[in-house]
């Protein structure tokens, strides 16, 4: 079937929002209606050509919800008129890292989450000429429809508006899972998050849902920052002026539990590093372009201090996302709170040139109005 969807045909070109080829799915899979789709920074690395060569032409997008419309041969779990939110790590359960408990890190869904296939090695996606097209983090949900993995669409199970849904797949369960599962915070900690983003925001409110106090934000942005003390921050710190990192040991007595690293750059790195009082951990998840080192004075190993990486949440995607939504629809988690702009998908390349330059906080593509459910101008919202 042709379906319109954003092409990246080189990095640092701006995609094209054209018909392509959409096959229909095999075995495993299922064929998805594309409600609304989050623009996040890994398409703008994507879009760069900063996460390694040869990883186009490709439709991008990654994070979204939408419908199920068709499901192809032994599919269980999910049925066509399911709501879902997209998984762009659809864990195999079988190789080393699913059995050990890690499907975050599943190594099938990784290598070819690189390669730009479904799990079989494949492309459902090519241009009108024929050429094969990849598939952006097995998702490519920049388009009006997808195919994927049914291990890459989770049924909601509850009623959220999928224009909020489209959140959960990347910014939420990767913000919030990097609260719980890789720092594992604790009622009366205190944690520092650095770049307050559409990923940042959610490590600011599941440090929050954790009872985490004191919750101290650092960003460039002050739009940004004003959206952390809305999602529970208790302190606001303006990284342009002066040095974040004493304001920052000054607010948590010399020194913070956990920091969280999200905005991918070696200097927030060093400072996640730097707040941390002896015997915390940093825990990064902003990703970083290929090349990227960071130092570290290693003498502060001696007081216990550690760093380390998160992956997508390093938790369960399948059972943490609707539990997620549970949280939503009980009031506890505001998704809505972090999209500052509705777009179309002409829109696109508009959301990614704002996330180049550090504006605004998440960017929704509505691919279908009716299913996405946004607000309009009409409605009160801002498109
Ligand atoms: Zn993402
Ligand atoms: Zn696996």
């Amino acid at each position: 079937m042709r379906v319109r969807a954003a092409v990246l045909h080189e990095p640092r070109t701006p995609l094209v929002i054209e018909d392509v080829e959409l096959d229909p799915p095999k075995a495993g899979e299922v064929l998805v209606r594309v409600a609304a789709a989050g623009v996040c920074h890994s398409d703008l690395h994507l879009a760069q050509g900063a996460l390694g060569e040869g990883r186009w032409p490709i439709v991008l997008g990654h994070e979204g919800a939408g419908v199920v419309e068709e499901v192809g041969d032994g599919v269980t779990g999910v049925e066509p008129g399911d709501p879902i939110a997209f998984c762009f790590v659809p864990a195999c359960r079988e190789c080393r890292a699913c059995r050990a408990g890690r499907p975050s890190l599943c190594e099938p869904a990784g290598l070819h989450g690189m390669r730009g296939t479904l799990m079989d090695g494949t492309s459902r996606l090519r241009l009108l000429d024929g050429t094969v097209l990849q598939h952006g983090l097995m998702t490519a949900c920049f388009a009006e429809r997808a195919v994927v993995a049914v291990a890459g669409a989770v049924p909601l199970g509850y009623d959220v508006p999928l224009w909020q849904a489209a959140l959960l797949g990347c910014g939420v369960v990767t913000g919030v899972g990097a609260v719980r599962n890789a720092a594992r915070v604790c009622a009366g900690e205190s944690v520092c998050v650095i770049g307050c983003g559409g990923v940042g925001l959610h490590v600011v409110a599941g440090a929050h849902l954790a009872g985490a106090e004191p919750i101290i934000a650092v960003d460039r942005d002050a739009a940004k920052l004003e959206l952390a003390l809305r999602r529970g921050a208790t302190h606001a710190i303006d990284a342009s002026a002066g040095d974040p990192g004493r304001r920052v040991l000054a607010l948590s007595g010399g020194g913070v539990d956990h920091a969280f690293e999200v905005a991918g750059r070696r200097e927030t790195m060093r400072l996640a590093w730097d707040v941390l009082r002896p015997g915390a951990t940093a825990v990064v998840i902003g990703l970083a372009p290929r090349g990227v080192d960071v130092c570290l004075p290693a003498i502060e190993f001696l007081s216990d201090k550690g760093i380390k990486g998160c992956y997508y949440g390093s938790g369960d995607v399948a059972v943490e996302l609707p539990e997620l939504v549970g949280l939503v629809t009980e009031g506890r988690l505001d998704l809505g709170q972090v999209v500052s702009h509705l777009t179309d998908l002409e829109g696109v390349n508009d959301a990614l040139e704002r996330l180049h330059r550090g504006e605004g906080a998440r960017t929704i593509v509505v691919l279908d109005d009716a299913l996405a459910g946004a607000p309009t101008l009409e409605t009160g919202g801002f498109r």
